[in-house]
């Protein structure tokens, strides 16, 4: 394990989603003392109806999100600090991606993550408790192909958030898995092996069936493809910026695995 696959975190919520800790100031000075060099601030973005507000910041609060990222790169420009959202993808809501986020507000990145997914009847359907059927593992497999193709996002978290409710790995699994990866080697979107998943696997209680994700056949399919994939934190507190990454990168390393090239992300 080499420091330097510790030194950069581009998944990082702050207190606007509702279910997270801290500001931006907060994360920085905690990366700062960890010694890491680049902190991507990811929260849930705020979408232009507000909906599925639970857990995300809502509309309202977007400008004070920018300024308070904004602020920072000023207040520690010994952390590079990148500006971006962990982002659902609404096909209809194109060109607010690309004119308002990417192009007035801009964001430096965007992170695609499917907690909701569309079917094939175009109704939106939860990931958690959703993808428990052959016929939503096509669909959520459909939609993540989606969103690497609507060309506005530069990785996806954890692709394998299927493992939340489907117990074995079988076809049905392996079937979504290409789907995935093929779009992910068509449009080099990367992939995100999510730490916060480990620790959750390894906070899971004992009668909890479900494998979580990373699930690791998924990622024993991306060693068959020529894709691109990312450790991440996806720190809800600052004290787990780097909480579980190194178990990630084993899996990186043990699979052979091509990790993006995170000096790229945000210098378009
Ligand atoms: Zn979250
Ligand atoms: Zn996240």
């Amino acid at each position: 394990m080499q420091d330097s696959e510790f030194q950069h975190n581009f998944h990082t919520h702050t207190f606007r989603c509702k279910h997270a800790k801290g500001d931006v100031a907060d994360y920085c000075e905690r990366a700062i003392s960890n010694g890491m060099k680049t902190l991507g601030i990811s929260d849930h973005s705020a979408l232009p109806d507000d909906r599925w507000l639970g857990g995300r910041m809502n509309y309202v609060d977007l400008p004070e999100y920018i300024a308070a990222i904004d602020s920072a790169k000023e207040k520690y420009p010994e952390l590079r600090i990148v500006k971006g959202m962990e982002c659902e993808y609404i096909p209809e809501q194109q060109s607010w991606y690309e004119d308002e986020l990417l192009g007035k507000h801009e964001f430096e990145y965007l992170i695609g993550a499917a907690h909701f997914f569309l079917d094939t009847n175009e109704q939106w359907i939860p990931t958690y408790g959703g993808t428990n059927s052959a016929r939503s593992l096509v669909e959520f497999g459909k939609y993540t192909a989606r969103m690497m193709e609507s060309g506005v996002f530069d990785f996806i978290a954890h692709p394998d958030l299927f493992g939340n409710c489907y117990e074995n790995w079988d076809e049905n699994c392996t079937a979504c898995t290409r789907d995935i990866m093929a779009a992910a080697a068509d449009t080099g979107v990367g992939l995100e092996v999510n730490a916060l998943g480990i620790r959750k696997q390894t906070a899971k209680s004992p009668d909890n069936p479900f494998p979580l994700y990373p699930w690791l056949p998924f990622w024993e399919e991306a060693s068959n493809y020529d894709v691109k994939v990312i450790v991440n934190a996806d720190a809800h507190k600052p004290e787990d910026l780097q909480g579980k990454t190194g178990a990630a990168f084993q899996i990186v390393n043990d699979l052979g695995l091509n990790h993006m090239d995170v000096e790229q992300i945000g210098r378009a």
